[in-house]
């Protein structure tokens, strides 16, 4: 076995601060791709041409409409026509193989609420400012800056090849809204031995999320003039009725359901309204209103045991309400029907990345759990592939002046070169007796729940 610490990093770390100008070109090029859900084309070519210039064999994977057909995927967004992920590959098919999962979705901006238009770039005090900046175009850039600095330093030194496997680099669509993207690569077989996905995690290392449900509830009124307003009824004055019903729910999952690898995320299930729609004219009643929610939950429940608790909740409180129990509220899933996950703390992944991170700044990273989803959830629960997330640190995700820092993307660079030339030099990662990625004691639950519904 290749001793590590006897890997040229010297020569790594100098093509790391070399080649990171480029890298900030490649981020600052396609943060100025709006790739919103639906438009996301563009910036996949960008991806691509970065790829493809980097030395991968670079191959588009469309994505089935199947794909989304039933839970663990989410309902579609739009066709997928034209919409496809890329995949780049250096050693295709050498084993050990090593995947790189990034998305280049992003979501909107209240662009007026913003300091400079979300889709120019702005460089200033040592971040990058732009909507996808943190979430996660700067892990696509640190991922490709770790890459190219292991390919020039293995270069300067004739040949002494650092990626002696597959190396894959995913990007993916739809990470936002459904994961489709991910999966359909999966079913495709863009799959490694083991996967680090670049989201921004400060340096820190993610193993587990909880469910995510997205549902658009639909109110009904009586729509009028204004000047019979007293004779119609208004679906805005329901809201409240569910607000409080998801709200209570929200208490419920917090206080009653135990999950001890949660145990320190002060609000793991959170109840988010993140849209509401009713009305078109001041002086005229609404005949409906529809509010789009995401509803957090426990990895104890399957989607469809979250879509039954939330419908109780929202049973329950129109049954109490004189208009709402002869107009019952409609509930549909719109998006999201992800599964929570968990990667076992002491699985060799976690602890190579870990390893990595020490090796480049000297002390071991924080490791920890999300109140949120991401992709990996499909490599650990569907695929059986241990799967984790690495990356920049970024601020004010998913809100106005996003941004990522640009000494975290260098130094996430150095840690993951670290990670990759470890992970090859090794042959891979050594097997647990039991194979698996879960913590021992769950996989029965992780099994019902792939149980056909
Ligand atoms: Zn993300």
């Amino acid at each position: 076995m290749v001793d590590v610490a006897s890997l040229p990093w010297a020569d790594v770390d100098a093509a790391i601060a070399a080649n990171a100008a480029s890298a900030l070109e490649f981020l600052g090029r396609l943060i100025k791709v709006k790739s919103t859900v639906g438009a996301e084309a563009p910036a996949q070519e960008v991806v691509a041409g970065e790829l493809d210039r980097l030395g991968f064999e670079v191959t588009r994977l469309p994505i089935p409409e199947q794909t989304a057909e039933r839970a663990p995927a989410g309902v579609a967004q739009a066709s997928y026509a034209g919409r496809t992920n890329v995949w780049g590959r250096i050693n295709p098919g050498r084993s050990p193989s090593l995947l790189l999962n990034g998305h280049v979705d992003v979501v909107p901006a209240e662009d007026d609420l913003w300091a400079s238009d979300p889709f120019m770039p702005q460089l200033q005090d040592g971040w990058m400012t732009g909507r996808g900046a943190g979430d996660m175009k700067g892990g696509l850039a640190m991922g490709l800056l770790a890459i190219s600095a292991l390919r020039d330093a293995a270069g300067n030194r004739n040949g002494a090849d650092l990626i002696s496997g597959e190396l894959g680099f995913l990007s993916v669509i739809e990470e936002e809204c459904t994961g489709n993207g991910t999966l359909a690569a999966a079913n495709a077989g863009a799959l490694g031995d083991a996967v680090v996905l670049l989201e921004p995690t400060n340096q820190e290392v993610l193993l587990g999320g909880v469910g995510v449900l997205w549902l658009e509830i639909g109110l009904a009124g009586i729509p009028a003039h204004a000047e019979a307003a007293d004779r119609a009824v208004n679906p805005i004055k329901s809201i409240p009725v569910i607000l409080d019903a998801l709200s209570r729910l929200e208490t419920h999952m917090r206080d009653s359901v135990a999950d001890p690898a949660f145990s320190g995320v002060q609000s793991p299930y959170n109840i988010n309204v993140g849209t509401v729609r009713a009305g078109d004219w001041a002086s005229s009643v609404p005949g409906r209103a529809a509010m789009r929610v995401r509803v957090g939950f426990p990895r104890a429940w399957t989607p469809a045991q979250a879509l039954d608790q939330v419908t109780a909740a929202i049973e329950a409180a129109a049954a109490a309400d004189p208009w709402l129990s002869g107009h019952p509220p409609t509930i549909r899933e719109i998006g999201f029907r992800a599964e929570g996950f968990l990667l076992r703390p002491d699985h060799p992944l976690a602890e190579a990345i870990a390893r990595a991170h020490e090796m480049a700044h000297g002390t071991p990273p924080p490791s920890g759990v999300l109140g949120a989803t991401m992709d990996a959830r499909y490599y650990l629960n569907q695929f059986g592939r241990p799967a984790l997330a690495y990356g920049p640190t970024a601020r004010n995700i998913h809100a106005a002046d996003e941004a990522v820092e640009i000494a975290s993307i260098v130094a996430g660079a150095r840690t993951l070169a670290r990670f990759i030339a470890g992970y090859f030099a090794a042959g891979g990662l050594p097997q647990l007796a039991d194979g698996a990625t879960v913590p021992p004691g769950e996989r029965d639950w992780v099994a019902d729940r792939e149980a056909p519904v």
